[in-house]
């Protein structure tokens, strides 16, 4: 088969995926009646399939990931030079976009100092797992072991991000999973548990409680999102992560912020944590790290953390004993300068303030117009609007119905996403988080799709 085919043709494209992909996340049922969507090309804010149909792109390459948007010549040039240059080594070794991307990583990060890098979210989190049980060995006889995850949150794929994964959909059917995980509850104050003058202090304080039940010398990490992402677009109430902290420091909990989506940029912050005056211990990060123009994650501690680590040259036994293959190709570092460099050079912090005002007042303006929507939540470009079949009682609004409103905008050309099924029951939350370079009218027309698809699905 010529293996130079133009990127134009696409003779046999959809009968090969029929025939060979297994799509993520995907009922394939419908494929023997429909075909599967193929985006073939993209620029700035919008995709185009396999038809020819053009999409404005609401997500971000469907999960949080293209923060500056399509076609960018630069990534790519700088991408082609480095692998002709270097393509990869194993990260015992170092490389020079290693170096250099990490040193501009490290100087948005104050009081961070280390990057360890690796190929996808899930695996960034492990690490810090493998690393706060290495520390319990170390320091602790193997006691201080446990790792808290918070109900609603989700931090990888595999088993032992699944065991930390607070998200009913997600983990079905996958039991048994790995032990020495401990659940916490979620900090949705829209739903919350107890009605409470403070909430976001008492949801804080229900970590601690599960840290006093649990034995605090067992208890080794805190692993949360900045803002629940997939959960439902849970950003923290007033008061809690500063009670998080606190609760950390108390009982010597080493604490671990997944940035994965809100990292570069999405918040309007460098990292979702920022806004929130929290001084985390290890941070992770992959999706917008390079915006998908290569695979590129990251974990990133401490120097006091990674001290831990550096002791007896003669132990072979003592070091971090962990390796990622492709932690070593340099076509993700080399991306990931040119996609920081871009967000600077462009104003694309400011930006995504600006149109993440823009964004949750338009959907504000749609609450008062739909009585569907219980509750708007957003920071930055990351926004979701709550869906219910009754604002009093807040009952959600049936899952085929909020499927109904995501197909009618794409069926108008604009893709949005829906949260999963993180609680039985709750998947209703429209969840909308464009490229970090969208404009006013980008922003409008995202808006205005919802509307008109909430008065046909809701009529
Ligand atoms: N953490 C969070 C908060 C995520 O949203 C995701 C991916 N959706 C992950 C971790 C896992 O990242 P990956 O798919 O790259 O393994």
């Amino acid at each position: 088969m010529n293996t130079q085919m133009s990127l134009n043709d696409l003779s046999g494209v959809v009968e090969a995926d029929r025939a060979h992909i297994w799509h993520h996340l995907t009922q394939h049922k419908p494929f023997e009646t429909t075909e599967p969507r193929i985006i073939v090309r993209g620029d700035g804010m919008r995709v185009w399939d396999q038809k020819g149909k053009e999409h404005l792109d609401g997500v971000s390459g469907g999960v949080w990931t293209v923060n500056v948007g399509y076609g960018r010549e630069r990534i790519a040039n700088a991408v082609r030079d480095q692998l002709i240059q270097m393509n990869y080594f194993a990260q015992s070794a170092g490389s020079v976009p290693g170096s250099r991307f990490a040193e501009r990583l490290i100087s948005k990060m104050p009081g961070m100092s280390r990057v360890f890098y690796v190929n996808s979210g899930s695996e960034a989190n492990e690490k810090v797992f493998k690393i706060i049980r290495q520390i319990s060995h170390k320091h602790h006889g193997g006691k201080k072991h446990k790792i808290l995850y918070r109900e609603r949150d989700y931090h990888g794929s595999t088993l032992a991000t699944m065991s930390a994964g607070g998200q009913y959909e997600r983990n079905a059917q996958y039991g048994p999973f790995a032990p020495g995980f401990v659940k916490v509850p979620h900090c949705l104050e829209y739903r919350a548990q107890v009605e409470t003058e403070n909430y976001g202090e008492w949801a804080a304080n229900q970590i601690e409680e599960v840290i006093l039940r649990e034995g605090p010398d067992t208890v080794g990490g805190l692993c949360l999102e900045p803002i629940t992402a997939g959960g439902g677009v849970i950003t923290p109430p007033e008061g809690y992560w500063q009670r998080v902290q606190e609760i950390c420091r108390k009982y010597e909990v080493l604490l671990h912020i997944d940035e994965v989506v809100c990292g570069i940029g999405r918040t309007g912050t460098w990292f979702g944590y920022q806004n929130y005056g929290v001084e985390p211990d290890f941070v992770t990060m992959a999706k917008g790290v390079a915006s998908g123009y290569a695979a590129i994650a990251c974990m990133v501690t401490k120097e006091p953390v990674f001290e831990m680590f550096k002791t007896d040259p003669n132990d072979p036994m003592d070091h971090f004993r962990d390796i990622s293959t492709f932690g070593g190709c340099t076509a993700g570092p080399a991306a990931a300068i040119e996609n920081m460099a871009i967000i600077e050079e462009e104003g694309l912090l400011e930006n995504t303030v600006t149109m993440g005002e823009r964004l949750m007042g338009n959907l504000r303006a749609l609450q008062d117009k739909h009585g569907v929507i219980g509750d708007v939540r957003g920071r930055g470009l990351f926004c979701g609007a709550e869906l219910v079949a009754d604002r009093a009682s807040r009952e959600p609004a049936p899952e085929k119905l909020v499927q109904a409103v995501v197909a009618d905008c794409m069926a108008q050309g604009v893709i949005i996403g829906a949260t999963n099924r993180s609680i039985p029951g709750f998947n209703n939350t429209l969840c909308l988080s464009p490229a970090l370079i969208a404009t006013p009218d980008d922003i409008d027309a995202l808006t205005d799709a919802i509307d008109g698809a909430l008065g046909r699905v809701f009529a």
